[in-house]
C-alpha cells in the first residue's frame, strides 16, 4: 500500500497551543521530538480559557491534597522558565483561601497545607482585614494566607513557551484548525484547513473544543461561559501588587476569586461557574452584559468596598467541566497513539507548564512518572 499523500510528516502533532498546549510543544521540542503545534486562532488568543491576562496560582490545593504534588512541580518549572525568558511571568504576591469556617475553601486549603507540610497561617477575618487594608471581610470568617503564591501573566506564560518551543526547534501555525483526524497502527493523520500531516502521535489540547475533535470525550466536557470584571479601586494603593495577595472565596453569595491591580487600571474579579451557562463553545455569548457586571460588582462590594469603582474591564471565558471537575489526562481509549490534555474545570492554568511535561510524556513514553492516576478516563466507565 503507499503512503498516504500529507503535506509534512512530525513525531508529534499538537492540536491547539493555548495554555496546555504552548506547555507541550516546549517540553517536546525540549525532548528532541520534531513537533508541530497547530492554533485555530491567535498565539496567544482570549477566545479560549487562557485569556484575561492573569490567573491564580496557590500551593494550597483546597480541591483535592492530591493536586499539591502537581503544583510544586509547575511552580518551579514556571520559575525556570520565568528565569530563562526577559519576560514578565509570575508574580509572587501571596494567596488568600476565605470563607465560613466550615467552607470547603478554607477548611480544604488548610487540610492540604497539612498534609503536605506547606507553610501558611490561618487568619480570622478581621485578621485578614488588618493584614490586607483592601480586603473587608466578615470577623467570624477564616482564611488560609500562604506566602509563595500570586499569579501568572497566562498570555505572556503561553509566548514564553512557544519561543521556548520555538528555540528547540518545533513549528507553530495558527491561523490553522485542525478539522479531522485518523489513526491506526503505522501513525496518525491530521488535516486541517489549510493541509494534511503525518505523525506518530497526535496531542488534543484543544480546551472547550476538544469534545469537537473527540467526540468519544464528549460527554464528559462541558464548556462554561464565564465572566471576568475589573473596577476602579477608590483607594488604590490598597490594591497594588505589594499590598494585596491573590483570592478565592467561598462566600453565601457563591464562590469568587480576584487579583490585584495589574495592567488593567482596575481590581479584577471572577465568580465560579458564573451564571451556570454551559453549551459549545459558538453557542456561548462572549458579550459580557449588565447581569454578569451586576454579579460581581456585588460580590466586590460586600468584600472588597474600597475596590468597586467604575468599570474599567469585562471579558468573557470559558471553562471545561468534566463531570467531577477533576483533569483529563491520558491516553485516547480506543488509540494508543492519541493523548488528551483537557477538562481543567477552571482551575488549570497554574499546572499548564507540569500538564505540557505530562502530555509530552505521554506522547513519546506512552507513560508518566507523574501522579496522574486521578485523572484518568477509566473514571467515567
Ligand atoms: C475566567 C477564567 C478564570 C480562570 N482562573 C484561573 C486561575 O485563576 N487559575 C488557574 O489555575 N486556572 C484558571 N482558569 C482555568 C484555566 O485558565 C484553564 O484551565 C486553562 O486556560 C485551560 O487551558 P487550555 O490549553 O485547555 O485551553 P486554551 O488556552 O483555550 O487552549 C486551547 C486552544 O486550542 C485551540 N483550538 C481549539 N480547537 C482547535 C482546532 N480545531 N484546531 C486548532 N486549534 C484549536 C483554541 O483556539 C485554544 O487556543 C480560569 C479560566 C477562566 C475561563
Amino acid at each position: 500500500m503507499s503512503a498516504p499523500m500529507v503535506d509534512e510528516a512530525y513525531d508529534v502533532v499538537v492540536g491547539g497551543v493555548g495554555g496546555m498546549g504552548s506547555a507541550t510543544v516546549s517540553h517536546l521540542a525540549r525532548r528532541g521530538a520534531d513537533v508541530l503545534g497547530i492554533e485555530r486562532f491567535d498565539v496567544p488568543n482570549a477566545e479560549g480559557s487562557s485569556g484575561g491576562i492573569t490567573r491564580i496560582i496557590r500551593r494550597p490545593q483546597y480541591e483535592d491534597p492530591a493536586y499539591v504534588p502537581l503544583v510544586e512541580r509547575s511552580l518551579s518549572l514556571w520559575r525556570d522558565l520565568d528565569a530563562t525568558h526577559d519576560r514578565d511571568l509570575f508574580h509572587q504576591v501571596g494567596s488568600v483561601d476565605f470563607g465560613t469556617a466550615d467552607s470547603g475553601v478554607f477548611e480544604g486549603s488548610r487540610r492540604s497545607c497539612q498534609a503536605h507540610d506547606i507553610e501558611h497561617e490561618v487568619l480570622t477575618g478581621d485578621e485578614l482585614s488588618a493584614r490586607f487594608p483592601g480586603y473587608d471581610v466578615p470577623g467570624e470568617f477564616r482564611g488560609v494566607y500562604q506566602p509563595d503564591g500570586g499569579f501568572l501573566h497566562s498570555e505572556q506564560c503561553i509566548v514564553a513557551h512557544v519561543e521556548d518551543a520555538h528555540a528547540h526547534g518545533a513549528t507553530v501555525r495558527a491561523r490553522e484548525r485542525v478539522e479531522a483526524w485518523d489513526a491506526d497502527e503505522s501513525g496518525v493523520t491530521v488535516r486541517t484547513d489549510r493541509g494534511e500531516y503525518a505523525a506518530e502521535t497526535l496531542v488534543v489540547a484543544a480546551g472547550a473544543w476538544t469534545g469537537q475533535l473527540l467526540p468519544a470525550l464528549a460527554d464528559h466536557l462541558e464548556p462554561e461561559r464565564q465572566v471576568l470584571g475589573w473596577f476602579q479601586p477608590q483607594r488604590p494603593e490598597r490594591f497594588a501588587p505589594d499590598e494585596f495577595p491573590v483570592f478565592v472565596a467561598d462566600t453565601p453569595e457563591g464562590h469568587y476569586y480576584g487579583f490585584p491591580v495589574y495592567e488593567v487600571p482596575g481590581f479584577k474579579v471572577g465568580k465560579f461557574n458564573h451564571r451556570g451557562e454551559t453549551g459549545r463553545p459558538a453557542e456561548l455569548d462572549d458579550e459580557p452584559d449588565r447581569e454578569d457586571e451586576r454579579l460581581l460588582r456585588e460580590f466586590a462590594s460586600r468584600y472588597f468596598p474600597d475596590g468597586t469603582g467604575p468599570t474599567m474591564r469585562l471579558s468573557t471565558c470559558m471553562f471545561t467541566n468534566t463531570p467531577d471537575e477533576d483533569f483529563l489526562l491520558d491516553i485516547h481509549p480506543d488509540h494508543g497513539n492519541v493523548v488528551v490534555g483537557a477538562g481543567f474545570s477552571g482551575h488549570g492554568f497554574k499546572f499548564a507548564s507540569v500538564v505540557g511535561e505530562i502530555l509530552a510524556d505521554l506522547a513519546l513514553d506512552g507513560t508518566t512518572d507523574q501522579p496522574v492516576d486521578p485523572f484518568g478516563v477509566g473514571r467515567f466507565d
